[in-house]
């Protein structure tokens, strides 16, 4: 798995889209409970680890599971419009696009981490794909690991980070420069 850091960098994609859909016309609680409701949804799948608070098992055997594959994209999108849509009154097709697009990057970013692969055709198989190269160096939890390797990873997760936030600066400064074409009264777009 990789760091939150990785994963949560992606709100800086996500949010502006979602963003321009309610302008200011919702309060500031909301947007704020809607935010932490897309850095939950962007580190969703790892909700598995909760289950360690409930059974004395060894984490592999119930972390990176199901809720790493297709199926946990699909039903981590529709709870996550679910729950987006009591915050605020928006139509659930974008809360869904939105919601699914969270999840999948997680799984996409873990599906490229150093790992031991994802069950990403959960329940209906049990084996672990793994991606033909590594690109992120992920968090390891075995004790033999130094700090100076723990540290390294952080700092992959860090430089992505800061990829996302270039990308982003550079959509958004794409989209100030060129704004949508005004629509006059016939339809047409000039
Ligand atoms: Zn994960």
């Amino acid at each position: 798995m990789s760091s939150p850091v990785a994963h949560t960098s992606l709100i800086l994609l996500l949010w502006p889209g979602l963003r321009a859909r309610f302008q200011n016309d919702i309060s500031r609680p909301r947007r704020v409970l809607l935010a932490i409701a897309v850095l939950a949804a962007l580190m969703g799948p790892d909700f598995d680890l909760v289950i360690g608070l409930f059974v004395d098992a060894p984490l592999a055997t119930y972390h990176n599971g199901g809720t790493h594959s297709f199926v946990g994209i699909l039903a981590g999108g529709i709870v996550f419009a679910v729950i987006a849509r009591m915050i605020v009154p928006l139509p659930m097709g974008p809360l869904l696009v939105v919601g699914t697009l969270a999840i999948a990057s997680h799984i996409l970013i873990d599906f490229f981490t150093y790992g031991r692969g994802l069950q990403l055709l959960w329940p209906l198989s049990q084996e672990r794909i793994e991606a033909p190269f590594v690109l992120f160096r992920g968090v390891r939890h075995s004790s033999d690991v130094t700090i100076g390797t723990h540290l390294l990873n952080l700092l992959s997760d860090v430089l992505f980070a800061f990829a996302v936030w270039i990308v982003s600066g550079w959509v958004r400064h794409r989209h100030t420069a060129n704004p949508p074409l005004p629509i006059d009264e016939t339809g047409q777009s000039g």
